[in-house]
């Protein structure tokens, strides 16, 4: 018995090892498993469904990023037209818990 679950073990492991990379690259695309919310104004920047709303983005660029009138979700209502308004979205889009801000 101790030697089928240590076989069984193994298999695991390899199976872990060999598919990681593939396993966290899923996991780091949250375009491909949430959609586009389509109260974003149109361009560049949006906010996926994934979003939790913990209000960490309008925090950090206020200009850019609110939450709905439901406060569902939050969106882009503001698309950044300069320089430190781009970092601003960068910097919340690096902030963000479940990587639900995007750039196309
Ligand atoms: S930081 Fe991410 S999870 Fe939080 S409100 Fe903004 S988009 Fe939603």
């Amino acid at each position: 018995m101790i030697d089928v679950i240590r076989s069984l073990n193994d298999v695991i492991n390899e199976f872990h090892l060999k598919h990681r990379r593939n396993i966290f690259l899923v996991m780091n695309t949250p375009t491909q498993l949430s959609d586009r919310l389509p109260e974003n104004v149109p361009g560049p920047w949006f906010i996926t469904d994934a979003c939790i709303i913990c209000g960490l983005c309008d925090e950090l660029a206020p200009g850019i990023f609110r939450p709905l009138e439901d406060f569902s979700f939050n969106h882009v209502y503001h698309q950044p037209v300069n320089d430190e308004e781009e970092e601003l979205a960068r910097e919340a889009a690096e902030s963000c818990p479940v990587e639900a801000i995007c750039r196309e």
